[in-house]
C-alpha cells in the first residue's frame, strides 16, 4: 500500500535529538529553540518567530491577541480546518463565513467586504494548499475598516506571495509543523509577527503568563505572575528534530515540487479532455507543493475513484466538510451569502500521496493508476 503520508526524514534529526538530550534541557527556550526560530525568522524575513506546540496553539494566541469580546465578529472561509475557527471560538467570537474562489480553495477577497459589521474585527487568511490568498487586497481591506488580518498558514511554511513569506503579510502568521505537513516535528508550530510592542504580551502568554523569557534575559531580578496565559512553549526535542528540516528547507521544497510537477505533466492529458481539473497557482504567488489535489465531476465520481485507487494500493484522501455545515460550525457560525463553491468543491477533491521520502516509482505508478481509470 501507498501511504498518504509519511513525516519527512532528512538524516540529521536523531543526531540533533541526541544532543538535546546530552544538553541536559529538555523543556522550551533552550539552544535549539534559540537557533531554530532565529533561522527561520531569518529565511522568511520576520521579525518575531516563536514556536509553539501546534498551529491551533498559535491560532489561540493570535487570536487572544486581537482583543477580541464576546460576540465580535471573525471572518473566514468555511473550507478550512476546524482550528482555524477554534482559536477565535475560545475568545467568544461569532464566525461568519464566506466563499471561497474554486481554482485555488482559497477564500474569495471579493466577498468579504459586504460580510463586515461594526461587529467584525478580523480576517483570517487561509493559504489552502500554500497557495495564497490575494493578500493586497485584503491588507487594502482590513486597513479601510480597521480589521485585524490573522494568516493561518499552516499549509504555507516556505511558500511565498510576491516575494513576501506566507505568515508574515498580516497582524498574524500562524505555522505547523504537524507530521502532515512540509517540515515536521511530529506535533509543532510557530506564531510569527512583526509588531515588536506585541512581544512582551505574546511571550507571557506562551509562558504561563510569566515574565519568565523578560527573567532569562536578565532584563528583571525575578520572575512572576504577570497576566492570564496558557502553556505553549514546545520541548527541546521535538525541536530538535524541526531544525534538521529546516536547515534543508530547501531540499525538502525541491523534492516536493518535483512530486508536484510529475502529476501535473503527467495528468494534464485528463484536464485537456475535460475530465478532470488540476490546481491554478495565481500570478506572484510561489507555492511549496504542500498538496496535490485533482477534482472529479461530482461525489459520486469521487467515491468509486477513491475506492478503486484503494484496490490499486494508493492511498488518497478527502478533507474538508465545510465548517458552516458541521454541528460545530451551526452552533458558533453563519455564512454570509450564497454557499456557491464552497460546498460544491469540496465534494469533488481529492488528494494525492505527497511526502518528501515518496518514492518516484510510485509517484510514476499512481499517475499511471489515474490515467488507466476509465470513468470519470
Ligand atoms: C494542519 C492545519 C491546522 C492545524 O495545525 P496543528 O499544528 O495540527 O494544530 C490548522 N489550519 C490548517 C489550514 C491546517 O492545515
Amino acid at each position: 500500500m501507498i501511504r498518504f503520508n509519511q513525516p519527512p526524514v532528512v538524516g540529521n534529526e536523531i543526531q540533533y535529538i541526541q544532543e538535546a538530550i546530552a544538553g541536559g534541557k529538555l523543556c522550551g527556550d533552550g539552544p535549539f529553540t534559540k537557533k531554530c526560530s532565529a533561522l527561520m525568522a531569518e529565511k522568511f524575513g520576520s521579525r518575531h518567530v516563536l514556536l509553539t506546540t501546534s498551529c491551533t496553539h498559535a491560532l489561540e494566541m493570535a487570536a487572544y491577541l486581537c482583543d477580541l469580546q464576546p460576540g465580535d465578529e471573525v471572518i473566514m472561509p468555511s473550507y478550512t480546518f476546524c482550528s482555524t475557527a477554534d482559536a477565535f471560538v475560545l475568545q467568544g467570537a461569532k464566525i461568519v463565513f464566506v466563499d471561497i474562489h474554486p481554482e485555488t480553495m482559497n477564500i474569495d477577497e471579493t466577498k468579504i467586504e459586504d460580510a463586515i459589521t461594526d461587529k467584525t474585527k478580523v480576517i483570517v487568511a487561509v493559504h489552502y494548499a500554500g497557495v495564497a490568498c490575494e493578500m493586497d487586497t485584503i491588507m487594502d481591506i482590513a486597513r479601510r475598516h480597521n480589521l485585524k488580518v490573522v494568516e493561518d498558514a499552516a499549509q504555507g511554511v516556505n511558500a511565498w506571495y510576491h516575494g513576501k513569506a506566507l505568515g508574515t503579510i498580516g497582524d498574524f502568521g500562524c505555522y505547523s509543523f504537524h507530521e502532515t505537513k512540509n517540515y515536521s516535528m511530529g506535533e509543532g508550530g510557530a506564531l510569527l509577527f512583526q509588531d515588536d510592542s506585541l512581544l512582551e504580551r505574546a511571550e507571557i502568554l506562551r509562558e504561563k503568563g510569566t515574565n519568565r523569557s523578560k527573567f532569562f534575559r536578565g532584563q528583571i531580578d525575578k520572575y512572576t505572575w504577570v497576566n492570564f496565559g496558557s502553556s505553549y512553549l514546545p520541548s527541546e526535542l521535538n525541536v530538535a528534530y524541526l531544525y534538521a528540516q529546516i536547515e534543508k528547507l530547501d531540499e525538502i521544497n525541491e523534492k516536493r515540487c518535483a512530486i508536484y510537477q510529475y502529476y501535473y505533466e503527467h495528468l494534464k492529458p485528463l484536464q485537456e479532455k475535460g475530465l478532470i481539473e488540476l490546481p491554478v497557482i495565481p500570478e506572484g504567488c510561489r507555492a511549496n507543493a504542500h498538496m496535490f489535489f485533482m477534482k472529479v465531476k461530482d461525489l459520486d465520481t469521487r467515491t468509486k475513484l477513491l475506492d478503486w485507487m484503494k484496490e490499486k494500493g494508493v492511498l488518497c484522501v478527502f478533507h474538508y466538510i465545510p465548517l458552516h455545515s458541521s454541528p460545530a460550525g451551526l452552533k458558533y457560525g453563519t455564512f454570509h451569502g450564497e454557499d456557491e463553491y464552497t460546498t460544491k468543491e469540496s465534494e469533488r477533491l481529492l488528494r494525492l500521496p505527497m511526502f518528501y521520502n515518496l518514492d518516484m516509482k510510485d509517484v510514476a505508478y499512481i499517475t499511471d493508476c489515474l490515467l488507466a481509470y476509465d470513468e470519470y
